[in-house]
């Protein structure tokens, strides 16, 4: 089988790629779970740890001899929804995927039942590798309910707030938006609009953002009856898991501790001047007084549009892992030789980009629509990231200790904008450039820790006015999430009076489970920045340090982690580091002015 250059090789995934044999991988996947619900069912309770470590194994091989089957399907369907046989295989995927789940859960439960009754199973030397693995199950069972109560939750779950989650996004999607752009009226639709937030013309991009939330605000009583419905359903949840914060469950989910988190957010509010110093800096770039909500994210007037070949992208990508590690930038390479990178555009499909973990290749796949501009090189730095993750994560670990959580998973992306920012500063032909460049890396970062700690804000008053026997109407949700807001912004923007609807478009609060989604970005943001200031200190030396975090999978927590190289998490004084080349970056820019 040939490929073009731009597409992926998802052959290589599975012995072979005749469909029936895929299907018939798929099927076999769920009679081998089922396989093993029957030997082990009831019969967890009496395994010693030579028994547990037996379980994992055989659960872990189980997974693996799967996994390319799985895939395929999935990753074919991302790639192209339009042909009734990656329709096929991709519900096939689905359905198979919850079949497993439903055999391996009733396990899992008696599983955590054995290690609450017997602990020293966890600290018993036979079971070494897989310690942190049962810590976090160890974790999650006080927290646990009865297996009917779980699966009343399940369905609870499906039929109310994921049934929120189907309305918020239907809805967003099938709103028209009317908009009057060089005397001609447009309608579109919400995902054609959103594009114009970027727009070259400041008046565009001041107009999309008002059509959008004064039409949302109309909304305002579906979007406070979801957000209300879904905040109190998570306090009563916690009530009856017994979870002392409403943080408490994010926390184990994410593998961190309340200390830390308080540290995390308490810089960021010590911080917020210099955010806003970026944001004075920005609108003396574009010549103004003060930036709009609708400049925050707006490129720069002056940026020269640069445009990149594939090629040229392979060159600057491969080029900034090399400079940093030779095994790496040997990785990043093999990822475009070995077509594990799907970058060609086309219909059907999906939009964003993503990496997958190939742990059976000791490797990933990529997928992203790649037009050649800047952020789409940045965009492939940044899944390249992934991808070095996944080389050093699969060949070190077992797929039970490959779950990374979300403050960990961006470890190795981040890390590789920053040096793909390093190479094409370096290279950059004009100051106009270096400060585009600066500017995109600041308002990504400026983003992800300080407006992402708004929605953190945000997320947290919601549960102590309802604690305080407040009713959320619209205007409430509105005031709570402006209070948010200007904790972070303060006066440094001018907000039109409808942004206080904001909050309204950002799926993840109305989707289950995912309850303060928000800080494991500002986590990351700030933890791999503070990485970045130790290599900048340390060089070479610093490299083995990365490599070892990226090989470590979920097998040791993120603090234990940071303490490996020399970081304490739960203090104020590490995250001051984050800022603090936060404030590099803003007097790099300066410098180029
Ligand atoms: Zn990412």
């Amino acid at each position: 089988m040939t490929v073009k250059e731009m597409q992926w090789d998802l052959a290589q995934l599975v012995k072979s790629d005749d469909p029936d044999e895929i299907e018939k991988e798929l099927d076999a996947a769920v009679a081998s779970a089922q396989e093993f619900q029957e030997k082990y069912a009831g019969k967890i309770a009496n395994l010693d740890a030579k028994g547990v470590l037996g379980y994992l194994e055989e659960n872990d091989d189980m997974k693996l001899k799967f996994e390319g089957a799985k895939r395929y399907s999935y990753l074919m369907y991302q790639a192209d929804s339009t042909t009734d046989l990656a329709k096929k295989l991709n519900d096939k995927e689905r359905r198979a995927s919850m079949l497993v789940a439903q055999s391996l859960i009733v396990l899992q439960i008696e599983l955590g039942k054995l290690l609450s009754e017997t602990p020293k199973i966890v600290e018993d030397p036979v079971i070494k590798e897989h310690k942190h693995y049962l810590e976090k199950i160890l974790r999650e069972v006080p927290h646990k309910l009865s297996v009917e109560q779980e699966q009343l939750t399940i369905i609870k779950d499906k039929n109310g707030i994921r049934a929120w989650q189907m309305i918020q996004g239907d809805w967003l999607s099938t709103r028209k938006y009317d908009i009057e752009i060089e005397g001609k009226v447009k309608t579109m639709p919400y995902g054609e609009i959103v594009a114009l937030y970027e727009h070259a013309d400041r008046n565009v991009r001041r107009l999309a953002n008002h059509v959008v939330y004064e039409a949302l605000g109309k909304d305002e009583i579906l979007w406070a009856s979801a957000v209300r419905a879904i905040c109190a359903d998570h306090i009563q949840m916690c009530k009856l898991r017994k979870h002392p914060t409403m943080t408490s469950q994010s926390l184990i989910a994410n593998d961190l501790d309340q200390g830390t988190l308080d540290s995390l957010m308490k810089t960021i509010e010590k911080n917020v001047g210099v955010y806003r110093n970026y944001l004075k800096i920005k609108a003396k770039i574009m010549g103004l007084k003060k930036l709009g909500s609708w400049d925050i994210m707006a490129p720069l007037p002056n940026a020269p549009e640069i445009k990149y070949t594939w090629k040229e992208a392979r060159k600057e990508t491969v080029g900034a892992y090399t400079e940093f590690d030779g095994e790496i930038g040997g990785w990043i390479d093999e990822m475009y030789e070995q077509c594990h990178i799907d970058g060609e555009v086309r219909d059907g499909k999906r939009s964003g980009a993503f990496c997958s973990t190939w742990h059976n290749g000791k490797s990933a796949y990529i997928l992203q629509s790649f037009n050649g501009m800047m952020g789409d090189v940045f965009t492939q730095a940044h899944e390249l990231g992934h991808a070095a993750h996944a080389y050093l994560g699969t060949r070190a670990q077992k797929p039970s200790n490959y779950e990374i959580g979300s403050c960990i998973a961006e470890v190795g992306s981040i890390f590789g904008e920053l040096l793909l920012t390093e190479r094409l500063l370096t290279k950059a032909k004009s100051k106009e450039e270096k400060q585009a460049i600066l500017a995109t890396v600041l308002d990504g970062a400026g983003m992800a820790a300080f407006q992402v700690s708004a929605r953190f804000f945000f997320e947290q008053s919601m549960y102590d006015a309802i604690e305080e026997g407040k009713f959320l109407d619209g205007n409430t949700v509105a005031a709570l999430w402006t209070a948010g807001r200007d904790k972070i912004y303060g006066n440094s923007v001018e907000w039109l009076p409808e942004m206080k609807w904001e909050w309204t478009m950002k799926v993840h609060y109305y989707m289950p489970n995912f309850r303060f989604y928000n800080y494991p970005y500002v986590f990351a943001q700030l933890f791999v920045y503070a990485l970045y200031r130790l290599y900048k200190e340390q060089g070479k030396e610093f490299v083995p340090k990365l490599k070892t975090i990226l090989s470590a999978g979920s097998s040791r927590s993120p603090r234990d982690l940071a303490a490996d190289v020399g970081f304490d998490i739960t203090t104020e004084e590490f995250w001051q580091k984050g800022i603090d080349q936060f404030a590099e970056f803003i007097k790099m820019l300066e410098d180029a002015l």
